[in-house]
């Protein structure tokens, strides 16, 4: 059960509603805080067998907006079909939710310091503050590059600061790299912010999906697994939040099969929906690691338009795209990555996509509401 409460409730009627709930057996009440845009909002989760507890009781108290039984096994990241469910959140001062798409663009692998100066320039140029740079890197062969790891962070960071860069999409493989990524931000005074991404080979690692959850500083963004089903990506983001961090971004990139051929992966943008339909977490595409290459279709526009625009059409909220000032001295994944001219192609893409979504699912709101 989830009780609630308006923004700004006033601290003893929380306390109050978590005493009520201590005295059923059984039960032991948690806290989450939610950062909305102007307001904080509180919710208490009753933990243990809820079955029998009533929901009226807590109704009552000042302050409670609505109390919710959670049907699905998604407690935390669950929408439970609960209208004004608080969805997103803020982190240095960039909003995660499903009111815009953010396009987080930038370099598969950190190489050097020119090109990520030069992807920061291109991005801000654009008009973005947030981008994706790839210091340590999975490879599938243990001779391939594997990143410049902790080495890079501190001229990656001091870059982003210099070109207004506030939210840096990086994975990591270990816990460890999470403390690294901390001391390098503090070391170099906090010039821009991280969001933790768990990459699709850690999709189950459980240590590392429980150490990302258990820090609230930066926000995660979980990329589904390749050979998961949802349900088990899905549990896998209830891992990062039973820890006690809410402020998930779930990213779709393809699944493995020979089916998906000739692309890299299966697109399986059509989860973009059903995603939010179940949780509350905004749901990010990744358009290069599904398709892996940067062909055109005989309309000129390349596979990875096409699926970004299949995407954003379905309502995700943020695209993770891999882009390089010179794709062909990338150390890896050049062959997909977006070149300096294709950038604000691709933005003015989004954005019509974007209007075009925002339409349909106004006029699709406006349906259901007059029903
Ligand atoms: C990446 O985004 O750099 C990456 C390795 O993606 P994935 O984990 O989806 O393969
Ligand atoms: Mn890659």
């Amino acid at each position: 059960m989830i009780i609630m409460f308006d923004p700004d409730t006033p601290l003893e009627s929380v306390e109050a509603v978590e005493a009520l709930a201590r005295r059923f057996d059984d039960v032991t009440p948690r806290r989450y805080e939610y950062q909305g845009t102007a307001h904080a909002i509180t919710e208490v989760h009753l933990l243990g067998s809820t079955q029998k507890v009533p929901a009226e009781p807590f109704r009552t108290f000042p302050g409670v907006r609505q109390v919710v039984r959670v049907s699905s096994r998604y407690r935390l990241v669950g929408r439970h079909d609960a209208p004004g469910m608080p969805t997103g959140f803020s982190y240095n001062g960039v909003r995660f939710d499903s009111q815009a798409v953010r396009v987080f663009a930038g370099l598969c692998a950190v190489d050097t310091p020119e090109h990520v100066d030069q992807t920061f320039a291109a991005l801000a140029s654009h008009g973005l503050e947030t981008a994706r740079m790839g210091a340590y890197k999975p490879r599938t062969s243990p001779y391939d590059f594997q990143g410049l790891g902790a080495a890079c962070l501190p001229w990656v960071f001091e870059l982003a600061g210099k070109h207004g860069i506030r939210v840096i999409a990086m994975e990591v493989t270990d816990a460890r790299h999470i403390e690294e990524i901390d001391r390098a931000l503090e070391a170099t005074g906090r010039p821009t912010g991280v969001m933790i991404q768990i990459g699709t080979r850690n999709a189950q690692n459980f240590e590392l999906l429980k150490r990302a959850g258990r820090q609230k500083t930066y926000p995660v963004l979980y990329k589904r697994g390749m050979g998961i089903t949802l349900e088990e990506s899905l549990n896998a983001c209830e891992y990062i939040a039973s820890e006690g961090n809410p402020n998930i971004v779930f990213c779709l990139r393809g699944v493995k099969t020979h089916l998906g051929d000739p692309h890299r992966n299966l697109v399986d943008f059509a989860h973009v929906p059903v995603v939010r339909r179940q949780t509350r977490m905004p749901v990010c595409i990744d358009p290069s690691h599904s398709v892996g290459s940067t062909r055109r279709a005989p309309d000129g526009l390349t596979d990875i338009f096409h699926v970004t625009g299949q995407g954003v059409i379905a309502g995700a909220s943020m695209v993770l795209i891999d882009f390089h000032p010179a794709p062909a001295t990338a150390l890896c994944d050049g062959p997909q990555a977006l070149t300096p001219d294709e950038l604000p192609r691709l933005m003015a893409y989004v954005q019509r996509v974007r209007a075009a979504y925002d339409e349909v699912s106004t006029l699709a709101a406006e349906a259901e509401t007059a029903k």
